[in-house]
């Protein structure tokens, strides 16, 4: 935090700051891939995640985004101290404490700080999760872009996950401003249907997902599934043969129903297994990488 590794129970910041008041702060969720072999983390798309938080920094207009160096530098460092000899999730977070947007706009004190967890991989990647499609809605560009990962995007997002929970529901899908399909709190989305992928437009009130590139290109390349990237009516996860989520942390999620209609069998689909098979592979590839997703932490002895 701030420049040094702290203890868990000194990672403090006042009641009194915007981040706290109003939700300002911009962050990234990354990633790593123990090799046991290698006896050190592989990150996915690294620099990609840290570019993309230098972007959301520049559209909030929050400064002191530390540079791509200076945040590998610190996830090395945290990772040599931390020594978690499994797979781990990295949060690296730029906040504001000064800048009240009524009196002083411009006046910026910013703050950083970069919690790491181990990161098991979930259950619901085997068994698939249930969705609704939420009444709550994506907000648009002009509104509160969600192309920016912004901690404030998120309670829309919890709104939805909330109404989801109380359907008995294990994830809420959201509708965009047109009542189009446009993702979920934390996942792309991707419906198969007859041979076809379709997956919404980076302009439908979406994040900028990177999985989501990489599983467009994963099931056009190595699938030889034709992919639509365009507008997906609600309907057409109903009746699609598979659906399934896309993110850094839920990897390769099947969806086995929506609004409680069952989707393909009620069961994750035969291109999703093959999907979530070449994912880990790649993920785990380590030194073998030969895509160049991978970027290697330190190794731990
Ligand atoms: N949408 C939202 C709202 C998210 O929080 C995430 C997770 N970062 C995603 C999509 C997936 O994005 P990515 O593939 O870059 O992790």
């Amino acid at each position: 935090m701030n420049g040094a590794v702290r203890p868990w129970a000194d990672a403090r910041v006042h009641v009194w700051t915007e981040v706290v008041l109003r939700a300002a702060s911009v962050f990234e969720g990354l990633r790593g891939y123990w090799n046991e072999d290698e006896s050190r983390h592989y990150f996915v798309h690294l620099d990609r995640h840290l570019r993309r938080l230098g972007e959301s920094a520049k559209v909030t207009r929050i400064p002191g985004c530390p540079s791509a160096a200076e945040l590998r530098e610190a996830l090395g460092e945290l990772l040599r101290a931390l020594r978690y000899r499994e797979d781990v999730y990295a949060r690296p977070t730029v906040f504001l404490t000064e800048g009240r947007y009524t009196s002083s706009p411009s006046a910026s004190d910013a703050g950083f700080f970069m919690p790491v967890f181990p990161a098991p991989r979930e259950s619901t990647i085997d068994t698939g999760v249930r969705c609704g499609i939420s009444t709550w809605r994506r907000p648009g560009d002009d509104m509160m872009p969600p192309r920016v990962k912004t901690a404030a995007n998120y309670y829309n997002l919890r709104l939805a996950r909330m109404e989801a929970d109380a359907a008995g529901l294990d994830e809420a899908i959201l509708l965009n401003g047109a009542g189009k399909v446009a993702e979920t709190g934390g996942a792309s989305v991707f419906a198969i249907r007859g041979g076809r992928a379709v997956t919404p437009k980076v302009t439908d009130s979406i994040l900028e997902s990177i999985t989501r590139d990489s599983v467009i290109d994963l099931l056009h390349a190595e699938l030889g599934l034709q992919v639509e990237v365009r507008d997906v009516d609600r309907t057409e996860l109903y009746l699609a043969d598979e659906v399934f989520l896309t993110g850094t942390l839920c990897e390769i999620t099947p969806v086995v129903s929506v609004d409680r209609f069952d989707i393909g069998g009620g069961t994750p689909g035969p291109v999703t297994r093959a999907l979530q098979e070449r994912y880990h592979q790649i993920c785990r590839a380590g030194k073998r990488d030969t895509r160049g997703w991978l970027t290697a932490g330190p190794v731990l002895d």
